[in-house]
């Protein structure tokens, strides 16, 4: 049975800085799901992965003016609030208690981040927690080949994906759903590196994102991962 319970966009990233990847995932998951709002969620320290380059307060920052005009996307800045290490699971239990049981959570990922979801922290529970949106992105296959996922992931999913947004309203969590999305080859990595290079990043990421990045001269003095 369908429910008329609005889904909720919950879009984590490091938005270090965030970019035109992630912009044109989220609109179109929001059109495609038909979201009520989306919900970008800087996250504080990354367990997973080396440290964000920007501060927190930066990347949040970043994400605000990025997003600035769209009245359903919002900055959500619960995990910069937190100290310590991010978790996923904590801060989709604390939108779960906030915005209550009327609403469906959707959470976003790229392919990239989805196949190492079983190395998140308490993983399965988020199934009890959220729907997955999954977005497609370059170099990685999951969408042609869920046999790439690895096994306990691969099990886990297996009874839970659906073909269509409208199945998402038929349970309060649980399904996955691989959108449609137009592919973009941009990262964070190669703003980065573009930024301490000297490079332009002029249409990789919104105008008003680069004025904050060059105002706090941010990334320039940065000398590339590792
Ligand atoms: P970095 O290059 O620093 O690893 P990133 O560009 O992957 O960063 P994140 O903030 O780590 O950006 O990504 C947040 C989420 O957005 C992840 O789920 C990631 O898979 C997804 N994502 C990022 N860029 C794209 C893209 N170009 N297309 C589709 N999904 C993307």
């Amino acid at each position: 049975m369908k429910s008329e319970f609005p889904l909720i966009g919950i879009f984590g990233g490091t938005f270090d800085p965030i970019h035109y990847g992630h912009l044109r995932v989220a609109e179109e998951v929001a059109e495609t799901a038909s979201l009520k709002e989306m919900r970008f969620v800087p996250a504080g320290i990354p367990r997973l992965r080396r440290a964000p380059v920007a501060s927190l307060q930066d990347r949040a920052a970043m994400v605000r003016v990025a997003i600035r005009g769209n009245s359903r996307f919002i900055l959500d800045e619960r995990e910069i609030r937190r100290h310590g290490v991010s978790y996923s699971v904590e801060s989709l239990r604390g939108i779960k208690q906030e915005l209550g049981e009327c609403v469906i959570l959707c959470f976003i990922t790229g392919a990239d981040a989805f196949m190492k979801l079983a190395e998140w922290h308490s993983w399965r529970e988020l199934f009890g927690l959220c729907h997955f949106i999954i977005a497609a992105r370059p170099g990685h296959s999951l969408i042609t080949n869920r046999d790439a996922l690895p096994r306990e992931l691969k099990e886990e999913c297996a009874q839970r994906w659906v073909s269509g947004p409208d199945s998402l309203k038929c349970a309060s969590s649980g399904l996955i759903f691989v959108a449609p999305t137009t592919l973009l080859d941009i990262s964070a990595t190669i703003i980065r590196a573009r930024i301490t290079a000297g490079k332009s990043i002029r249409y990789l990421i919104p105008d008003a994102a680069i004025d904050y990045i060059a105002a706090n001269h941010l990334y320039s003095r940065y000398t590339g991962e590792g």
